[in-house]
């Protein structure tokens, strides 16, 4: 008897002729989620399986996958041989140990992917309900709402087990590319960067601070921020921009109520440069329509017009509420609400314009040559690898 955790994948499943490359990719991955816990990794008919995990290790190896980008659930099992009498006599040890819990009604559920394997799916239900039953007459079948689900899998080996553990889900994490994800430290943008991982991407992410106006705390904080991100998404690269100067720049040279959209305009020249170096496809926020001034319509419109690579806003359609349920799941929550103040804070005008007219904001921007202050922001950024 052998403790295997089978891992069903989510929408890779539904690939054609790429799936192998897809499947390639997530066991890839699941290695490297795996890695230093001993487990040997292999794939067969639609299902992963990891096995050779000590005891002690394996609360954190189901914690580890549950954050792996392209599994959809996994089971924690019993892998047997498939002589029947070994297969009854493990299902009937694993019903104990729930039972024992106080669970009184059970259920079988089979699954015959060998189908050399002398019963069929249906007989498999039965015998093993009668047997369980004749064994443990204090249980009884609800095949309704059962307290235990026993499932057996019939494939290279028996798989007997109870629990379906949900998973992250998505695509396997570098199948889409990369993306470059605007990062401050508010609850919005680790989210974006954590929903757009999850379809495949693998991400940098771009940082713009205004020492000495934002503290070194605020920054730190940020740098917290990708760790968790990375604890989801896989090795992130973090550039951290000075923006002070060209912020100064729009602050005094530009219309008061112009400044929040010109600001972002640049942050988002500085990270498309950024992005094109690193290979990234797109640009990544954690806007959401109507958020604040600089998310209306027009606002975005005026901000798009700054670049030409796609930007992808995952959060447009989302309330806050619904981007804070994600920013606890994942756990970035806390640490976005420590109260340190973002540079887009800092500077923000008292009317900012809601419905900026675009020729109107390169007007503004041409007011100002900003290509050197562009190029010293870059040659200061400092880069780190994080998770
Ligand atoms: P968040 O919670 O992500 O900070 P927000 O509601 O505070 O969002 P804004 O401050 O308007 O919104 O920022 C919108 C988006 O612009 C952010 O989600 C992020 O992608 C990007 N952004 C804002 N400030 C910065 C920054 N200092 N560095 C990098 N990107 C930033
Ligand atoms: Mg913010």
């Amino acid at each position: 008897m052998e403790n295997v955790l089978l891992i069903r994948y989510g929408e890779v499943h539904l690939k054609g002729l790429n799936r192998p490359y897809f499947e390639r990719k997530l066991i890839e991955r699941i290695k490297l989620a795996l890695s230093g816990l001993n487990a040997t990794v292999k794939r067969e008919q639609g299902r992963i399986y990891a096995f050779g995990i000590g005891e002690n290790d394996n609360e954190k190896a189901i914690d580890m996958l549950t954050r792996v980008f392209g599994i959809h659930s996994l089971s924690p099992s019993y892998g047997v041989e498939k002589g029947w009498d070994t297969i009854c006599r493990t299902a009937l040890e694993v019903v104990k140990q729930e039972a024992a819990g106080g669970k009184r009604t059970f259920k079988v559920f089979a699954r015959r992917s060998d189908k050399q394997f002398f019963m069929n799916s249906q007989s498999i239900c039965r015998e093993l309900g009668g047997y369980i039953l004749d064994n443990m007459p204090e249980l009884s079948v609800d095949i309704h709402n059962p307290e235990i689900c026993l499932s057996v899998e019939i494939r290279d080996m028996a798989y007997i087990y109870t629990k379906e553990i949900p998973c992250a889900g998505g695509m396997p994490t570098g199948t889409a590319g990369r993306g470059a994800l605007l990062l401050s430290g508010g609850i919005d943008s680790p989210v974006a960067g954590y929903m757009l991982a999850k379809r495949g991407l693998e991400l940098s992410a771009v940082h713009f601070y205004s020492y000495p106006y934002t503290s070194e705390r605020a920054r730190d904080k940020v740098v917290e921020l990708a760790r968790i991100l990375a604890t989801h998404t896989g090795t992130i690269k973090l550039h951290l921009v000075p923006f002070t100067e060209i912020q100064l720049a729009i602050y005094d040279n530009c219309p008061p109520k112009e400044t929040t959209v010109l600001m972002r305009r640049l942050m988002m020249r500085i990270a498309e440069i950024i992005a094109r170096q690193d290979g990234a496809l797109a640009l990544i926020t954690g806007e959401s329509l109507g958020q604040v001034a600089s998310q209306t319509l027009e606002s975005l419109c005026a901000t798009n017009d700054a670049v030409s690579l796609p930007v992808f806003r995952p959060l447009i359609g989302f309330d806050k509420e619904d981007i804070t349920n994600v920013a606890r799941k994942i756990g970035t929550f806390e640490t976005s609400i420590q109260p340190y103040e973002d540079c887009c804070t800092v500077f923000v005008p008292q009317h900012p314009v809601t419905k900026p007219r675009l020729a109107d904001i390169r007007k503004s921007e041409a007011l100002v040559d900003f290509s050197e202050m562009i190029e010293r922001a870059l040659k200061d950024t400092e880069v780190a690898e994080i998770g």
